[in-house]
């Protein structure tokens, strides 16, 4: 016996977008920065998704993706090097909500936890209303249990939501 204590691994899903700069290269280099992430590990990855962009701005397509992670930081530090790897692919803050981006990370759900700070809210809001978000992780989490939206693929898709197709 040593007397380490051992850390608890929580399950993490995160959902990947990008419409610039070759997305599904972007995407892809990105789930190897996700199992890159200290005290992390890539368990899961969906299929590429493109969807058709939403919020009335002229823009390309966008290719979404889901990871299954299981890690030892908490949801804030997640959170923290899911921006470090927005930043490192050249994501500015601050640019427009709905506008074309090389990549944005999105954490959708955490362990059982539900979140509600400024800066962080897990589940994330597009589960229950964006399909790019739902399908994905549907694909690779269809029993998770969301905190307060239940069985993932019980979650009812959104009808009135724009095109998208599965890419490979
Ligand atoms: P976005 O433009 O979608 O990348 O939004 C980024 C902002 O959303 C950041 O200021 C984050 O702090 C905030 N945010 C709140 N909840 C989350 C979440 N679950 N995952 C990622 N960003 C989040």
């Amino acid at each position: 016996m040593t007397g380490k204590v051992m850390a608890h691994w929580y399950p993490a899903y995160v959902g990947l977008g990008s419409n610039l700069q070759g997305p599904a290269r972007q995407l892809e280099n990105t789930f190897d920065l996700l199992n890159a992430i200290p005290k992390t590990r890539l368990i899961r990855r969906s299929s590429l998704y493109r969807s058709a962009p939403f919020g009335g701005i002229e823009q390309p397509d966008f290719v979404n993706a889901v990871a299954a992670l299981l890690t030892q930081l908490s949801a804030m530090d997640l959170l923290k090097e899911l921006q470090r790897i927005e930043s490192l692919r050249g994501r500015e803050r601050g640019d427009p909500r709905w506008g074309p981006r090389v990549l944005d990370l999105d954490l959708l759900v955490y362990s059982d936890q539900k979140i509600a700070e400024p800066s962080l809210i897990v589940p994330h809001p597009g589960i229950g209303v964006r399909n790019f978000v739902l399908l994905p992780l549907a694909e690779i989490a269809a029993e998770l249990t969301v905190p307060g939206l239940g069985r993932c693929a019980s979650i009812d898709v959104n009808l009135a939501e724009p095109r998208i197709s599965r890419i490979g």
